[in-house]
């Protein structure tokens, strides 16, 4: 028991980190700026508070270190400091500040772990700043490919520059790939960014797996004509093609738990009112937690589409551009943290992150589990995400007694 409202400090520290951020709606805070600097001040603070010894890497990640002892594994906690434009004031920072909070009242409890514990702040999850993201676990995973380091920002800035400005040695970036054995695993405590838990009314969730992605780019061709004397039968209308294909992958999506699939950007050519449509280009995306099921997905849309153009007299190009495989919690931490809820009354529900997070990449390094916490609405990348302070309350409840309960051996 505790006569602390951890949530209400967990709030009063992200309402300063809200702060750090570029004038405008919600909160703008992208790596390697001044922005960045007020927020690593501010997370210092709170690190130091919390009895941890702090310490930036050289990706720009603040580390607070709580020591376990000789010889002991660590346990990584934490996210991402950094925000999408115009974002909320949760996404990622919450996931630095309540682990800060679990050890912070540990501490206060005198309750000493047998392992160590490192909460992370990494500088860049978002990718909104370089056309590159998850530097900081990737680096430390030794998954970081230096040549991203010449890619530039919209102002023609070099991330190797950027870096060197804010103090960092881009150089240095090889020598911090830690050793697996040495790492116990990795927890991040992350909002839904979703209306899953709200509406089953719970305050947590346990990830089961982040989901993976597959993207295509598909063009269907039929013939452009004036939409005044090009009767109806003889149309080959490549927009009607695409509204039936779009309808399809939502049926499919619908029809298959755990998919999840999206038509989110269309060119119609010519584009005129007066036109028939000769080509129309869009992106497909489906993201599931099982892999064999979204390939399954994309081949038999793949079918469908073939079978829609035809009838329709249509070319049809479809591509995959992307894909990333889904990454799996595992099981022992996902179990640990299910076994952290029910010690603190509340329901272990599971749940896939159709959203992708740190913990895809730090996946490459260790065993990862994700806390998820309900937000309002299921809001998020918006001035108006927001988490109430009973979910942090029962976060860093939770957190504690998954802590305790923690033994250093391998996951
Ligand atoms: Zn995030």
């Amino acid at each position: 028991m505790t006569d602390i409202d951890w949530g209400q400090v967990a709030q009063g520290w992200l309402d300063r980190l809200a702060a750090c951020s570029e004038s405008g709606p919600g909160v703008t805070r992208l790596p390697f700026t001044p922005e960045h600097r007020a927020a690593l001040a501010v997370l210092t603070e709170l690190m130091e508070q919390a009895g941890l010894t702090v310490s930036l890497d050289a990706a720009g990640t603040l580390i607070g270190r709580l020591a376990g002892p000789a010889d002991a594994p660590v346990l990584l906690m934490g996210s991402h400091q950094d925000s999408v434009r115009e974002g909320g004031a949760y996404d990622g920072i919450m996931g630095v500040v309540l682990p800060v909070l679990a050890l912070a009242w540990l501490q206060r409890d005198g309750h000493a772990l047998p392992f160590g514990v490192e909460v992370l702040a990494f500088a860049d999850e978002e990718g909104v700043r370089f056309p590159t993201a998850l530097m900081g676990p990737r680096v430390l995973a030794g998954q970081f490919d230096m040549a991203a380091l010449d890619l530039r920002d919209r102002d023609g800035i070099r991330l190797r520059d950027a870096m060197q400005h804010f103090g960092l040695d881009p150089e240095a970036l090889p020598g911090l790939r830690r050793d697996p054995a040495d790492v116990l695993g990795w927890v991040e405590l992350h909002l839904e960014q979703g209306p899953v838990l709200e509406q089953a009314g719970q305050a947590l969730g346990v990830v089961t797996a982040i989901c993976g992605i597959e993207r295509h780019s598909v063009t269907l061709t039929g013939m452009a004509a004036h939409a005044g004397t090009m009767p109806m039968a003889l149309r080959r209308d490549a927009l009607a093609g695409a509204a039936e294909l779009t309808l399809a992958v939502e049926a499919m999506a619908r029809d298959t738990e755990g998919l999840l699939a999206n038509i989110g950007a269309l060119q119609v050519r010519p584009g005129a009112v007066n036109a028939v449509p000769g080509e129309v280009a869009l992106t497909l995306e489906l993201r599931a937690p099982d892999d064999a099921l979204r390939a399954q997905a994309g081949d038999d849309l793949a079918q469908r589409a073939q079978a829609i153009a035809a009838r329709r007299g249509l070319g049809l190009a479809m591509t995959r551009t992307y894909a990333q495989a889904a990454t799996p919690c595992a099981l022992a931490l996902r179990a640990a943290l299910g076994d952290a809820l029910r010690a603190c009354g509340h329901d272990a529900m599971d749940l896939p992150s159709g959203a992708t997070h740190d913990t895809s990449a730090m996946a490459e390094l260790c065993p990862v589990g994700m806390l998820l916490t309900r937000c309002q609405s299921g809001i998020s990348h918006h001035p108006d995400e927001y988490v109430d302070t009973s979910a942090m309350s029962a976060a860093i409840d939770t957190a504690c007694a998954f802590l305790r309960n923690l033994r250093p051996k391998p996951l």
